[in-house]
């Protein structure tokens, strides 16, 4: 479990059965739905829907950073795409700051918001001039950039740093959230299906039927292919954290620029102080043993093992030209995704742009976050994303046969795959291992006990249940 995912408020609120009319449904209740509808609260005959608890999706598992240095972004944006693009997601990122803090102060939210320096390093000679890049654009748009020295234990050649960045713990927030907006919230409420209908979306779900005007779509990756085509304009990017205690809270954040991917950042409350430590960042059609992914970033940070207090993957969605989407696909259907592991920043920002398309407002960075836009990235990622998908079809259960040899057994009933697993208690959990969104083959995940798909980043427990999207459905075997 993540180091939040223990104050995660479990109290489940209720579901919905039946039919129900609303003008505004929100579908999926993270950073960027529950900001949505905070947005929204005062909005007449509006309300939100999770598959499971809000909070419990990807938003859980996050680094929580509230930050604008994002990588080497904005240098990025500037050489593939343009200058005005870069400094189009430059404002957008430090808008979405301010917005998270007036939320924060607003609102009287305990989520442990910390200012910190952010730092950007590398390691390898050949991205000094990248890092080089990306202080210079930062210079040019007015913020004070200084040439750091890194305070952390790990190697670097060069490294450059900036204030006016944050920290914060995301599931305080979304539990402030969820107790202000209870009325309007309904959990383990999944939809299945939506369709245009007389003008209006029906959402589907078990028992369910939901007639609405407008839908908001922020369930992290959309259930559906058409008209979006989300896997055709993106990949899933998977990283693994491990959580240490510390003795002292240094208030940076850093990354590095590229692989082997680096990520720290601290926490600090009346328990301790914890590190937080992510790596080994890969897209998931590659180097998919968690074990040796995990066992990978307490060697690279040289972690003991009586000194851990979590451990946990998360999984985000990488757009083609690292700009996410934001905007409506239909008229009346919205959607926010695509988040490129920035989500803490665009999930709030999308909340508040998408509660001004709702109202009628013209939404700012419409542009800039079009979800009709085409460009020369899609082209060139087009095979690449067809042939990741494609390497995870067909691979995962050679993969999965040669990792878990022991505990893991694997056959057909009824001409369908399925896996026995057995627990050290000698339980057997038996599940189809076909992920029923798109026909690939899962992965299973030791170290979390999941069943996760190497495709789309839908995920299942040991037994079956899908406890995230794209799939709708669970892969539980019955006789
Ligand atoms: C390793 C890692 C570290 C990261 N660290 C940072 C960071 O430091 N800073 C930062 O800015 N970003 C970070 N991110 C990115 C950020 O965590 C995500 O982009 C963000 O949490 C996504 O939020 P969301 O609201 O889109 O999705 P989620 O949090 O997944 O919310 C979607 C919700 O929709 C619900 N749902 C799904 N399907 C359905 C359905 N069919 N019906 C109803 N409900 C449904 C789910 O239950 C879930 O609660 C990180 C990402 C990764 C992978």
């Amino acid at each position: 479990m993540s180091l939040w995912g223990k104050d995660l408020d479990r109290k489940s609120l209720s579901s919905l059965k039946g039919k129900k009319c609303v003008d505004t449904l929100i579908i999926g209740g993270g950073i960027a739905g529950m900001t949505a509808l905070y947005y929204l609260k005062e909005y007449p005959d509006i309300c939100l829907v999770d598959a499971s608890l809000v909070g419990e999706g990807v938003t859980k598992n996050t680094t929580g950073k509230l930050t604008f240095l994002q990588n080497t972004i904005y240098s990025d944006l500037e050489k593939n795409i343009d200058y005005d693009t870069a400094v189009s997601y430059f404002k957008s990122q430090k808008v979405a700051i301010e917005l998270a803090k007036e939320i924060i102060e607003k609102e009287k939210i305990d989520s442990h918001l910390e200012k910190v320096e952010s730092f950007v390093f590398t390691n390898k000679e050949s991205e000094i001039k990248k890092i080089q890049q990306e202080s210079d654009f930062l210079k040019k748009q007015g913020i004070e950039v200084k040439q750091g020295s890194l305070p952390l234990k790990v190697p670097y050649l060069s490294a450059i740093s900036v204030s006016d960045t944050y920290v914060f713990h995301p599931i305080l927030y979304i539990n402030h959230l969820k107790k202000m907006l209870q009325d309007k919230i309904y959990e383990h409420t999944k939809i299945t299906k939506i369709k245009r209908k007389n003008g209006k979306y029906i959402c589907y779900g078990k028992n369910l039927e939901i007639t609405a005007t407008k839908v908001i779509v922020a369930c992290h990756y959309p259930f559906f292919f058409f008209p979006f085509c989300l896997p055709l304009k993106s990949h899933i990017e998977k990283s693994y954290i491990v959580a240490r205690k510390v003795e002292k809270n240094p208030k940076v954040s850093a990354i590095n620029v590229t692989n082997p991917s680096i990520s720290v950042r601290f926490y600090e409350d009346e328990s301790g102080v914890y590190e937080i430590c992510l790596s080994s960042s890969h897209k998931t059609s590659k180097n998919q043993d968690d074990y040796k992914n995990f066992k990978n970033v307490k060697r690279i940070f040289t972690i003991k093992e009586e000194d851990i207090v979590s451990i946990w993957s998360n999984v985000d969605i990488i757009t083609d030209d690292k700009l996410p989407y934001i905007g409506f696909i239909k008229k009346n259907l919205y959607i926010a995704t695509g988040f490129n592991t920035w989500g803490m920043t665009n999930g709030i920002l999308s909340g508040f742009l998408l509660s001004r398309a709702i109202r009628g407002e013209k939404m700012p960075y419409q542009d800039l976050f079009l979800i009709k836009r085409s460009n020369i990235y899609q082209v060139k990622n087009f095979f690449p994303n067809l042939i990741g998908s494609a390497i995870s079809f067909i691979g995962s259960k050679k993969r999965n046969k040669e990792w878990y040899k022991e505990n893991l057994q694997f056959t057909k009933k009824n001409g369908k795959s399925i896996a026995i697993y057995n627990d050290k208690n000698g339980k057997k959990h038996i599940v189809y291992t076909t992920c029923p969104h798109m026909g690939c083959s899962l992965l299973f995940n030791e170290k979390e006990k999941t069943w996760d798909c190497p495709c789309h980043s839908s995920r299942y427990t040991i037994d079956g249940e899908c406890i995230k999207g794209p799939s709708t459905k669970d892969i539980t075997y019955r006789e």
